[in-house]
């Protein structure tokens, strides 16, 4: 195996292609942003957030720093109060947990659906209790969480639903965009997301003007009017110039998912019959966009170090299941709790997937793999 000479590599993820296609119009919109010398808010934020929430099928959208703000935001728009309880996944990045809890919340873990890797709604049911106020379903990897059984939970208890899209712009659950059916859908323009800025970004959508009111104040120091301040609030705001480049990069996002979506098709054709590899599967109700192609194997750990031996990029979303790192070990939940999370953490492996990808890449994948397995 080492005497072969080095193959092509295959990343990860590439972040060169898709913004070299775009240079003349990037270019144009920078070169107009310093004309304009508008540099945070303006304009092109108010263009963008009228563009994004079309897109999401919401009513109003805000543009905000990042994806975190954008959840923080929402929290507290909300009125989440110290000791109030919100349910969610601990297989999820931090930034979902995080928000909760510099909101004042107090995150209460539950565990996933073991199809889905997405959080298990009678999970969600069983943990409703008299603190539970909010729960956040995360749409990971580009799959939406299954959000009616949810949204009948919060209306018999009297709930909030805060929709973690920041993996899933686009994606569909029974036909509807996600974004714009829980109460707030919260967005991050992160270079890596299916639509991602030239540096930090993110939105909130929602359908309820006094939200998005609350949240255009959050992301301005609580201000209603200049130098009018009705609470404190944060320097949150979204750049003009990320809103500038957002704007031209949102006309190519379904294009982008169709190809993601392509990509995941190639691969389950390249891979259907090593048995060793479970497959992501697409819920019946959803409309998944690939963010991440996550298989799952056993063999994890041994994979992955064959892979990026032959020049392969992949990913681990995510290592370690929040329950278990040292920044919720005062929650005090222990290993074995969240038994579907944790086998999830154990086995998943994310493969490379962009929308650039092409067929022979992602032939050289399964190569890769196929041959791990010994399969023909
Ligand atoms: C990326 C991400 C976030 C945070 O977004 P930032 O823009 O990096 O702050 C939140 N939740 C999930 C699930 C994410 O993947």
């Amino acid at each position: 195996m080492s005497s072969e000479p080095q193959r092509d590599t295959v990343p990860f993820l590439d972040l060169v292609q898709p913004h070299l296609a775009l240079e003349g119009e990037l270019t144009e919109a920078f070169q107009q942003a310093l004309r304009r010398a508008q540099f945070v808010g303006g304009p092109e934020v108010d263009a963008f957030e009228r563009e994004f929430a079309s897109h999401c099928g919401a009513q109003w959208c805000v543009g905000v720093n990042s994806g975190t703000d954008a959840l923080r935001f929402a929290f507290i728009a909300l009125g989440l109060k110290p000791g109030d309880e919100v349910i969610t996944t601990a297989h999820t990045f931090i930034a979902t947990t995080e928000a909760i809890t510099q909101a004042g919340g107090v995150v209460r873990f539950v565990d996933i659906d073991y199809e889905t890797m997405t959080v298990s709604p009678k999970a969600v049911g069983a943990a409703v209790g008299p603190r539970t106020v909010g729960i956040v379903p995360v749409h990971l990897y580009g799959q939406p969480a299954d959000l009616d059984p949810l949204l009948d939970l919060a209306r018999k208890h009297h709930l909030w639903v805060v929709e973690d899209a920041a993996q899933a712009h686009g994606a569909r659950y029974k036909g509807r965009r996600v974004g714009a059916i829980g109460d707030v859908g919260c967005f991050s323009f992160y270079p890596g997301k299916n639509l991602g800025s030239l540096g930090e970004g993110g939105a909130l959508t929602t359908l309820n003007p006094t939200l998005r009111d609350t949240v255009r104040m959050q992301r301005e120091h609580g201000q209603s009017s200049k130098y009018v301040h009705e609470t404190e609030g944060y320097n949150g705001r979204l750049h003009a110039l990320q809103a500038a480049f957002l704007r031209i990069k949102l006309r190519y996002l379904d294009e982008w998912n169709q190809r993601r979506r392509q990509v995941a098709a190639w691969y389950r054709e390249a891979l259907k019959d090593v048995s060793e590899i479970q497959l992501p599967r697409e819920a019946s109700y959803a409309e998944h966009v690939y963010h991440l192609f996550v298989v799952r194997t056993n063999r994890r750990d041994a994979l992955r170090d064959q892979l990026t031996h032959a020049g392969i990029g992949t990913g681990l979303h995510y290592p370690t299941p929040l329950h278990l790192q040292r920044a919720y070990a005062h929650l005090a939940v222990p290993q074995g709790a969240l038994p579907e999370t944790e086998d999830a953490a154990a086995s998943c492996l994310s493969l490379p997937i962009f929308p650039e990808m092409t067929q022979s890449q992602v032939g050289r994948v399964a190569d890769g793999i196929r041959s791990f397995f010994r399969v023909r």
